[in-house]
């Protein structure tokens, strides 16, 4: 596909890969907050409407290409499987992920000797039912759901309807037909936003380095260093070893999510890292339009394996400023209270600073823990988004190589095989 512009600045400015542009968005940004403080959230508002641009494609990204995901599969059997595999490798990476949590927290320690006195004794609260949240997801008004924005309703509505067109013979065939080449129109729409990627990104992290600077974030240092130690773990070991075990190398996984990654990190929001998310693992790893489209939006919305294990140590993390010893029973409690909770989190900012007040309360833990980390929670947002975000991506490769959906070609050239990310 042509370039819009092939010389003078823009096509020069296209030629740069766009990982390229995003790391030297995300460095400057960095260095233009820390040099001018408060004074660089100026440059927000830059940040905001790339946000905001990206926010416009999610609920009709999510539907479109989850309807052409679903009819990509027609086969019952096949969708099941497929279905079966995602939620199964969902669900274990997010346990193993509060479990390293719980462990760094334990062995680093980070709220060791601070001692304070919470205000007064929780008592622990119930986490909503299983039937309560099950029931939640069905959506009463699918228009409702679209124009509220809840993603998981709107994921519920995608997958029957795509499975009703799948049912429906020719009728079903010409809507089919249509979805498909709305997916395609949809994937161009996310190429022109990403192309603002790196300015968004730029602005983001100015204002957050502008706005906390170095000195705010010491006195949690070890927090941070533990979240951040976790999350390298988790990708590393639990993401990597996945691939390695399915025949696929790490290293060209990683620099194939890397401009997912490095956007989830300054919007801290995986269902707005989401249109990008796609683009990666469609164009850098190979992975068919029908997994990709079916894996990608249920993972943005039910898979954060970056939370549950940045849970693990800010629970452990209060129990040890307050002074609480936990029992073998409470950590059960936080590994299953904390698993669910992943589901209903938002991919939005800060979400996971919500559910972490449910897990503290199962456990019975002072709420007080909440406002202490508050503090620096957009620092450890923006390690646990990224998590999250590589997290689907390795569970849409895995799924797609072992349904034979993954182009090894285009995985093993990464992106040098297809061009830059403008060119979706
Ligand atoms: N910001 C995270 C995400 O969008 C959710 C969270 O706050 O943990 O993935």
């Amino acid at each position: 596909m042509s370039q819009p512009h092939t010389s003078g600045v823009f096509g020069r400015w296209n030629a740069i890969p766009l990982w390229q542009k995003i790391l030297a968005g995300l460095v400057l940004g960095l260095i233009v907050g820390l040099v001018f403080g408060p004074a660089a959230a100026k440059v927000k508002p830059i940040g905001t409407a790339f946000i905001s641009g990206i926010k416009m494609l999610i609920v009709p990204l999510v539907f479109v290409s989850l309807v052409s995901g679903v009819t990509a599969m027609r086969d019952p059997a096949k969708m099941g499987r497929v279905g079966l595999k995602t939620i199964g490798l969902y669900l274990c990476t997010t346990a193993v992920a509060i479990t390293i949590g719980l462990l760094l927290g334990s062995v680093l320690a980070p709220g060791a000797g601070v001692g304070m006195e919470a205000a007064k004794a929780v008592a622990p609260k119930a986490a909503p039912s299983l039937i309560d949240t099950l029931l939640g997801i069905i959506p009463t008004n699918p228009i409702a759901a679209m124009s509220t924005g809840n993603v998981l309703q709107v994921i519920v509505f995608a997958i029957l309807l795509g499975l009703a067109i799948n049912l429906s013979g020719e009728a079903g065939v010409k809507v089919r037909d249509g979805f498909d080449a709305l997916a395609q129109v949809m994937y161009k729409l996310t190429a022109i936003v990403i192309w603002f990627a790196p300015f968004g990104v730029f602005a983001l992290m100015a204002w957050t380095a502008g706005t906390y600077g170095l000195d705010l974030l010491l006195p949690l240092g070890m927090v941070i260093v533990a979240v951040y130690a976790g999350c390298l773990i988790h990708a590393f070991l639990v993401y990597g070893g996945a691939l390695w075990a399915m025949g696929l190398n790490p290293l060209l996984f990683f620099k194939g999510v890397a401009e997912a990654a490095a956007v989830a990190f300054t919007t801290t929001s995986s269902s707005g890292t989401l249109p990008v998310t796609m683009t990666c693992v469609r164009k850098n790893l190979g992975v068919s339009q029908g997994v990709s489209g079916f894996v990608l939006p249920l993972g943005a919305t039910i898979n954060m394996d970056g939370t549950a294990l940045y849970q693990g140590v800010c629970a452990l993390f209060v129990a040890q400023v307050f002074g609480v010893t936990l029992s073998g029973g409470d950590y059960v409690t936080i590994i299953l209270t904390a698993t669910l909770a992943s589901i209903g989190t938002a991919g939005v900012p800060g979400a996971g600073l919500i559910m972490l007040s449910l897990v503290l309360s199962t456990v019975g833990l002072p709420l007080e823990g909440v406002a202490i980390i508050a503090g620096i929670d957009r620092v450890l947002d923006m390690a646990r988004t990224s998590l999250n975000v590589v997290g689907d991506a390795m569970v849409a490769t895995v799924v797609a190589k072992s349904e034979g959906e993954l182009s090894r070609e285009v995985y093993a050239a990464g992106r040098d095989a297809v061009g830059e990310l403008e060119d979706a």
